[in-house]
């Protein structure tokens, strides 16, 4: 690891912030270093803190501290992601015999110079007490390697030499900020400050003194570890085991049965649904492949602040059988096991330290598969990514860890004062309460207008949307378009042809590895022609058979064995039409078609239910799309249209709203509010046809 300070590069920060006294643009430049490695800290992890003298708003000289935000990123940290506080204060703090958590985040509260800046980390009190200006703090792998041992202190001495001070594990707090700043009183002459199973903190009277001192010592350890490591053999492959011999089947197939196994209700709340992400990196396959596999799984985080994301222990699974119903069993059954042991942790911690608190659910966050690598749960998108990132660093420093002796974790009592501390709770990604989140969506056809509506729909209801079409600069529009209004991360991209099965089965499979399975599916794709039968080319009456009908068929068919191996229910939304109850002429192809899908839904309604898989049906008129996504159906039907009645095209449009009983214009996110409400499943509705066409009696349901 080498230091990438650059005087250059920090004078640009200094420029940028030029509003900011300097020292602070520093301090932002030398975080944002320590954040971009991956090696030092993992989302949210670590902290970095500037002492300053600055003027009050009465003109006063008063000392501040800045130190960053709870749970805010190094890697993108901004003048906002720091909070000042009044540092003469916070030092008196010092001489208080104890400090409880909520007086301590009160104290934290009250002494902040803005009140708009975020709720201050955890270990603000450590920063303040300490007397240089800056000081550093990370959770590097390499430290943990060193300290996640039973001969801990006598490896860090070895690895980091005379000038580092090594502290036993002491939770954040007031008492860990006065044992470090007493422990510097001690030995003025330290650099860095290790605590065990926990982390290292340098400091400095300049930054890139801080800055540099972590890398050094980071640097150190690693060196330390190679050498330890050379020429050892970490890991013993097991022979019984070999890796699947589809990687994408199996790992899309495990990852629906464990997103199904897992979702869950909190008392009367709707169901909690994961999304996950998977990891099979070489490395990690190799390591799943091993003896040490399980061990790694059981032995526990490397520091306690991962344990919010990934709780203490993960779930090892030897392979995957070919069977669903022996897949499920598996999962079911290690998940079982996993909450059994979650139940009993949770008895025992309260029970010990005399205390009430309210269980998280005992759901486990991380499974590592044999053969696959890792499959990571979060209830966000994001929730799912930090958790893969931690989970990832965590087996490849346990692997490490072998070359040294034997790997110890922090014990369960020290998790669990972490796992429901509130102050860490308070840094978790919480699930939104909108209707939809937890779900993931797929839409076909959504390059154009009413699939575009439909996505615009599920993404503000909450859900993970995945937009597909054939074509792909209108679906890459379509994506640019929703990005630019909702959470990038929400939207997923993927072309395929839903007249070709297998087309489909690859798409839903790829959908599945990466987010574990589908819950709301609305076959949308569709094709209009116009012709009277008698002018009506077969082949072009078997092109729109083929996306219509067979297309629809497809994508209900592929979705069925997600939703058996999830065992969470799920939604089909059939985008079907007016011209199903009334049909016009010079039609028949598209009429005909969308009548045969909209008959496949209603079988579907009557098969799936038993899978608790609704099946509903919207039968939309006259959508017609704007300048931003157009309608593929009426650039082939207007033209037609407006010749035959005289009309231009807003002419067109008013002449179908003055159509209807209302006088309503049809837009596609009106199709889009049903899609929700199906798929929010507020009625018990399956086999159902909601018309979204301003009322037209001919077309009335019967
Ligand atoms: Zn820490």
């Amino acid at each position: 690891m080498k230091s990438c300070f650059d005087e250059s590069e920090a004078k640009v920060f200094v420029a940028k912030y030029s509003t900011l006294p300097k020292d602070l643009a520093l301090r932002i430049y030398t975080s944002r270093l320590i954040g971009k490695d991956p090696d030092l800290v993992l989302h949210g992890g670590g902290n970095t803190s500037v002492k300053l003298r600055m003027k009050n708003i009465v003109g006063e000289e008063q000392d501040v501290l800045y130190v960053k935000g709870s749970g805010v990123d190094l890697a993108t940290i901004g003048p906002d992601g720091f909070v000042g506080l009044d540092l003469n204060f916070l030092r008196k703090l010092r001489n208080l015999e104890s400090l409880s958590d909520e007086e301590m985040e009160n104290q934290l509260q009250i002494h902040k110079i803005s009140a708009l800046s975020p709720d201050p980390s955890v270990e603000a009190l450590l920063h303040a007490f300490l007397p240089h200006k800056y000081v550093d703090h990370t959770h590097a792998d390499s430290i943990l390697v060193l300290t996640n041992q039973r001969y801990a202190e006598d490896l860090v001495r070895e690895a980091l030499g005379p000038r580092v001070a090594v502290l036993p594990y002491i939770m954040s707090g007031l008492p860990l900020a006065k044992e470090v700043v007493e422990q510097y009183e001690r030995d003025t002459q330290v650099e860095a400050i290790v605590i065990l199973n926990h982390g290292i903190f340098t400091f400095g009277d300049d930054t890139r003194t801080s800055y540099e001192g972590m890398i050094s010592y980071v640097s150190k350890a690693d060196i330390y570890i190679d050498k330890k490591i050379k020429g050892k053999t970490l890991m013993t492959p097991r022979k019984d085991l070999t890796p699947p011999k589809d990687f994408a089947s199996s790992a899309a197939r495990v990852a629906q049965a464990i997103r199904g196994t897992c979702a869950h209700r909190v008392s009367n709340e709707k169901l909690r649904r994961f999304y996950t992400v998977i990891r099979n990196i070489p490395d990690l396959v190799e390591a799943s492949l091993s003896k040490e596999a399980k061990e790694i799984c059981d032995s526990g985080v490397l520091t306690p602040d991962h344990v919010i994301w990934t709780k203490n222990r993960s779930v090892y699974i030897e392979g995957i059988p070919g069977n669903d119903d022996e897949l499920r069993r598996i999962v079911m059954e290690s998940v079982n096991h996993y909450k059994a042991d979650y139940d009993q942790y949770f008895e025992v911690q309260v029970k010990a330290k005399e205390i009430k608190r309210e269980k998280l659910d005992p759901y486990p966050r991380i499974f590592f598969i044999a053969g696959v690598g890792l499959v990571a749960l979060g209830l966000t998108r994001k929730g799912a990514r930090i958790t893969a990132d931690i989970a990832e660093h965590t087996i490849r420093t346990k692997v490490r860890t072998r070359g040294l002796g034997e790997y110890l974790p922090i014990s369960d009592s020290h998790v669990f004062d972490i796992e429901y501390w509130s102050l860490q709770q308070k840094k978790l990604d919480r699930a939104s309460p909108l209707p939809l989140q937890g779900q993931v969506a797929i839409i076909t056809g959504a390059g154009g207008t009413i699939g575009y509506g439909i996505a615009d729909r599920l993404l503000a209801a909450g859900a993970v949307v995945v937009i597909s079409d054939i074509d792909e600069p209108r679906l890459e529009k379509v994506h640019s378009i929703l990005a630019s209004k909702y959470d990038k991360s929400q939207i997923e991209s993927i072309v395929f042809d839903v007249t070709n099965y297998e087309s489909v089965e690859n798409a839903f499979r790829e959908i599945s590895l990466r987010l574990g399975g589908l819950d709301i599916v609305v076959p949308n794709a569709g094709i209009a022609y116009v012709a009277k039968i008698e002018d009506l080319d077969p082949k072009k009456f078997d092109e729109l058979i083929a996306v219509n009908l067979k297309g629809t068929f497809n994508v209900i068919k592929a979705s069925v064995s997600i939703f058996k191996r999830q065992g969470t229910g799920g939604n089909i939304v059939v985008i079907s039409s007016k011209n199903v109850f009334d049909p016009g002429a010079s039609f028949g192809a598209y009429s005909a078609s969308k009548a045969g899908a909209h008959q496949i839904a209603k079988i579907a309604a009557l098969e799936l239910a038993e899978l608790g898989v609704r099946v509903n049906m919207i039968n939309p008129d006259a959508v017609f799309g704007d300048e931003e996504v157009s309608s593929k159906l009426w650039e082939i039907v207007g033209p037609e249209r407006m010749k035959s009645r005289g009309l231009d095209p807003e002419g067109l449009r008013e002449y179908y709203r003055q159509r209807n009983l209302l006088k309503a214009r049809v837009l596609a996110e009106h199709v889009g509010n049903v899609v929700v409400f199906f798929a929010s499943e507020q009625t018990p509705t399956t086999g159902a046809t909601i018309p979204v066409d301003g009322g037209i009696p001919a077309a009335f349901p019967r």
